[in-house]
């Protein structure tokens, strides 16, 4: 039976488009491939076991591979934000016009069966050039696209953003199209390009484009708040924000513990001027707007509880070497490693990144890591079954727990 059945894409006009062709032209690896199906029927996909993705789109999955299958198509805005968009597709959709709808042009690229690279917008001269640059006017329709621009920015440094395109970003924003992006978009995006090689660059695109102060308002209010020079030669907070950004890239941290990084210092943009350039308890006045942003992104609560922490505790890190052991096992007891072990780590790396993300401080040894790891691996190695085994009870088992961790701790200073 098998032996003659019909591969269901035989006979089809079949294009490989956008990310792959765009990866391939640029030498680089990529994930799945998105296919563009021209002059074919949703009727005549069905019958050859392709499944349609939903129920108004026009794309479907390969019955073996699973991959993407889309119908050339053209949009229509009908409505504010993502979802404001009618679909048409039919025998008279084109390839070309198809790309036509594409984000950046060098996204907008197709490769034909034959392998031969089909480019109407010049997305290799833009590649070769190294510019991200929108496809056409039709942009403007749909705000997850400066999300999207800013983005490839983070995963291609090199690349610059074209001057009309930023031009375009900000009449969207200044015409209020960023205000009806749904939350989960914005982390989507923002959570891929937190992993992304260069996060700050996201933030940077966004912030130029206007965007931000609307997404992060509690971000992008950290620009042009001072520091204490002497422990922030880089002075601005919204600078040091992005640089402890790139240390966490640098040091591979998780989404989690880069997030983190991103919000730590959210407190300093509450300090009444007058106090300037000093931001003394930052860190609890972080507390609400951290939870904020995390309320209106609906962040998981793993980022958010990490951030949380971070934010409050991050000082205690740098001075842990400082600290008395009793303070050091509240730090633990405070993180709950000995429930959740799988803390310390993101907390240790978000602190390390904000510790080297200032100017001329990044090579600066952070030894403090190291002794929080030993101090609270002796701390975790202590058995309550012990005080169990001696008679305690409830509360006293706790407290004899806690004043024999802080022994153990003790015992590593000397
Ligand atoms: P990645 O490598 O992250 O997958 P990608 O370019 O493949 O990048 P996808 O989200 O997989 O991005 O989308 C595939 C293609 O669909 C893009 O290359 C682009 O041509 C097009 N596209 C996706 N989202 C949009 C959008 N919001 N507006 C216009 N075109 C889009
Ligand atoms: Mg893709």
């Amino acid at each position: 039976m098998t032996g003659n059945r019909r591969d269901p894409t035989d006979g089809l006009a079949i294009y490989r488009v956008g990310g792959t062709v765009r990866d391939e032209v640029m030498g680089r690896s990529s994930k799945d491939a998105d296919f563009v199906v021209v002059d074919a029927s949703p009727e005549q996909m069905q019958a050859r076991g392709f499944r349609p993705v939903g129920r108004d789109f026009p794309v479907f999955l390969h019955p073996e591979s699973g991959e993407e299958y889309a119908l050339a198509r053209t949009e229509r805005k009908s409505g504010h934000g993502y979802h404001g968009f009618v679909f048409h597709t039919g025998p008279d959709v084109t390839l070309e016009d198809d790309l036509a709808r594409r984000d950046l042009t060098i996204n907008a690229m197709a490769c034909s069966p034959r392998g031969e690279i089909i480019d109407p917008f010049g997305g290799r001269e833009d590649i070769e050039r190294r510019i991200l640059r929108h496809v056409s006017p039709a942009f403007r329709e749909d705000p997850v696209r400066i999300l999207r621009l800013a983005r490839f920015a983070a995963r291609f440094p090199d690349f610059r953003v074209a001057r009309k395109t930023l031009a375009l970003c900000r009449e969207m924003v200044a015409e209020g199209e960023v205000d009806h992006l749904v939350a989960e978009r914005v982390w989507q995006e923002m959570s891929q390009a937190l992993m992304e090689k260069h996060p700050a660059r996201f933030f940077e695109v966004l912030r130029e484009t206007g965007a931000l102060a609307v997404i992060l308002p509690e971000v992008d209010r950290l620009f042009g708040v001072p520091q204490v020079e002497q422990y922030h030669p880089e002075i601005d907070t919204g600078i040091h924000t992005l640089m402890v950004l790139e240390q966490s890239a640098r040091l591979n941290a998780s989404l989690a513990a880069r997030f983190a990084c991103l919000v730590h210092d959210l407190g300093k943009g509450l300090t009444p001027r007058e106090r300037w350039p000093r931001h003394i308890g930052h860190e609890k006045a972080g507390i609400v707007p951290i939870s904020e942003v995390c309320e209106r992104l609906r962040v998981p609560s793993h980022c958010r509880d990490l951030a949380l922490l971070v934010g409050e505790f991050h000082l205690h890190a740098h001075r842990a070497l400082e600290l008395r052991p009793g303070k050091v096992v509240k730090l633990l007891e405070r993180l709950d490693v000995f429930r959740r072990p799988e803390r310390l780590e993101p907390f240790l790396l978000a602190c390390e990144a904000d510790w080297r993300g200032r100017k001329g401080l990044e090579a600066r040894p952070y030894p403090e890591r190291d002794f929080l790891e030993r101090a609270s691996a002796t701390a975790t190695s202590i058995d309550a079954r012990a005080f169990v085994d001696r008679g305690l009870k409830g509360p006293a088992i706790a407290a004899a727990l806690h004043e024999a961790r802080v022994q153990a701790v003790a015992e590593l200073s000397r």
